[in-house]
């Protein structure tokens, strides 16, 4: 099937990102979010980041202009019934995903494809509370966006070969590289990533190092290009503490308990950069480790 317009839901740091990437792809793009202030930031952020790609000489001024072009927003959900793909990129949180899609489907065409961005999320399950569980996966992109290369596309028990193959298309289009998943819990990216960082904060709350001694050790002793921490805290810990809790959950092993410092760093509503607070504090000109 020919995809052509696009519904994005949610306009966070994934969001916007994936609004930007469709956009510069020549796909019309419908993002919404529940927060008018999210849009606002987002729109503005995809201006920022598609002017630095002018001045790097990655696309023209035209090719800016007529990505922006292709870019509305919109505080109400529903405005989203006539895309041929929907990516869900809201919170990592069920119930709201589930909400999300329970509210969408009186809207949609019946050849809508439903995606979900989750990082976690069983796509099995999310898929069986909808109509069309054939026609749902999950389509995981890398933060941030416009940079990363990978996109992890994961089937549900039921998705068709048609849904697969159309957003393998889109993937393609993107100039990006399709890694396809099984749908076990957090897939491949964040099975492997996530208990490495949740480590590196247990390393931290049992004081075996500080914030800089782990980060530079992983820098410059495993050639990682970001130390696990700083890795954290631009993913968001609040995203972190999720993926730990549906690994936790979804294989009933303890190795994959969340440190209690980590929940205590987003019970503080410390997440990161988004916050300007987490492992490091970014209200100054450069960051501070927190501990
Ligand atoms: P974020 O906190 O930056 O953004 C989430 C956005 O969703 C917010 O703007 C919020 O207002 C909006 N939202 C919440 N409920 C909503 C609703 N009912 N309807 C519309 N919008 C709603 O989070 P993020 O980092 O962009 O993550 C979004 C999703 O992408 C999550 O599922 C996350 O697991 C996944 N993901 C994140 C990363 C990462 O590195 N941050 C990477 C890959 C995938």
């Amino acid at each position: 099937m020919d995809i052509k317009t696009i519904g994005i839901v949610g306009a966070g740091q994934m969001g916007n990102g994936i609004a930007h990437v469709m956009a510069v792809a020549g796909y019309d793009v419908m993002l919404t979010d529940i927060s008018g202030d999210a849009l606002q930031a987002a729109v503005a952020l995809i201006d920022r980041n598609l002017e630095r790609q002018v001045s790097r000489e990655k696309i023209s001024a035209e090719d800016k202009a007529f990505a922006m072009k292709r870019i509305a927003t919109t505080q109400t959900l529903t405005d989203l019934g006539p895309s041929d793909l929907i990516i869900e990129a809201a919170t990592e949180r069920e119930t709201v995903k589930q909400a999300i899609f329970e509210d969408l489907l009186p809207h949609l065409k019946p050849h809508t494809i439903l995606t979900s961005n989750t990082s976690s999320i069983s796509i099995t399950r999310l898929a069986s509370r909808t109509d069309r569980p054939e026609k749902f996966m999950g389509f995981h992109f890398m933060n941030p966006v416009p940079v990363m290369q990978l996109v992890e596309l994961i089937r549900g028990i039921a998705t068709d070969v048609e849904t697969y193959d159309a957003c393998k298309t889109v993937v393609d289009r993107l100039g990006k590289t399709a890694a396809s998943a099984e749908d076990f819990p957090a897939f491949i990216v964040n099975r492997i990533l996530m208990p490495m960082i949740n480590e590196a904060v247990y390393t931290l709350y049992e004081g075996v190092g500080s914030v800089q001694s782990i980060d530079s050790s992983l820098k410059l002793g495993a050639n990682h290009p970001m130390g696990p921490l700083e890795l954290a805290d631009f993913i968001g810990l609040d995203t972190c503490l999720a993926i730990m809790n549906v690994l936790h959950d979804g294989l009933a092993d303890t190795k994959y308990r969340p440190c209690p410092l980590l929940t205590k760093y987003v019970e503080a509503g410390w997440l990161g950069r988004k916050s300007e607070r987490g492992f490091y504090d970014y209200r100054g000109d450069v960051p501070v480790p927190t501990r």
